[in-house]
């Protein structure tokens, strides 16, 4: 079965188009509260318009195989859902600090397994649940407290 993908800039799935008229009564809203005769409507991201810098770490062996570096799965796990992270992602463009790599652990011998390497290695491990946050709680931090690394651990 191939799972449906997750926009990785807003809500809702992928290839989910919103209906002109669910848009239409947006900006009849939108327009209203800001007192504005319309809105140019902003291009949403597209996944070939964006590099990411290349994952800075390596998982070994065993743990390889619960995590991906995967481009979409990197660029969907870089933010929460705070309307700061959806202006960064949709306005700026802005993957400039993805995870290095996500992982989906199976069991809990492969979460104390990446969580002993997080800390081995100076990695930072993030718990990311369903990626709603909107205070930074999943987003990787930007600053060099760890050895250039970040990684995502998702979905159990
Ligand atoms: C449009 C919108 C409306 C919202 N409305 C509400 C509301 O009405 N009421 C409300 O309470 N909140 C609301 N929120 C906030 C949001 O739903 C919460 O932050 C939510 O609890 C996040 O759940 P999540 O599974 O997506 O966690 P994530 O966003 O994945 O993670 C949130 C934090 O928990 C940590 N975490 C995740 N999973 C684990 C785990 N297994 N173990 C340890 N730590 C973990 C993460 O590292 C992160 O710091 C809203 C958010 C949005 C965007």
């Amino acid at each position: 079965m191939t799972e449906r993908k997750r926009s990785f800039y807003g809500w809702g799935y992928a290839d989910y188009q919103l209906p002109a008229e669910e848009l239409a009564w947006f900006e009849r809203a939108w327009s209203g509260l800001f007192d504005v005769a319309r809105f140019e409507p902003a291009a949403m991201p597209r996944a070939d318009e964006i590099t990411l810098r290349a994952p800075r770490v390596a998982v070994p062996g065993a743990l390889a195989a619960v995590c991906t570096t995967e481009k979409h799965e990197r660029l969907l796990h870089s933010f929460g859902r705070s309307v700061h992270d959806l202006a960064r992602m949709i306005h700026r463009r802005d993957f400039s600090n993805p995870p290095d790599v996500v992982a989906y652990p199976k069991t809990e011998q492969d979460i104390a397994g990446l969580l002993d390497w997080c800390g081995a290695n100076d990695v930072a491990a993030i718990p990311f649940g369903g990626g709603s946050s909107v205070v930074g709680g999943v987003n990787p931090p930007a600053y060099e407290r760890y050895k250039g690394v970040l990684l995502s651990l998702i979905h159990i």
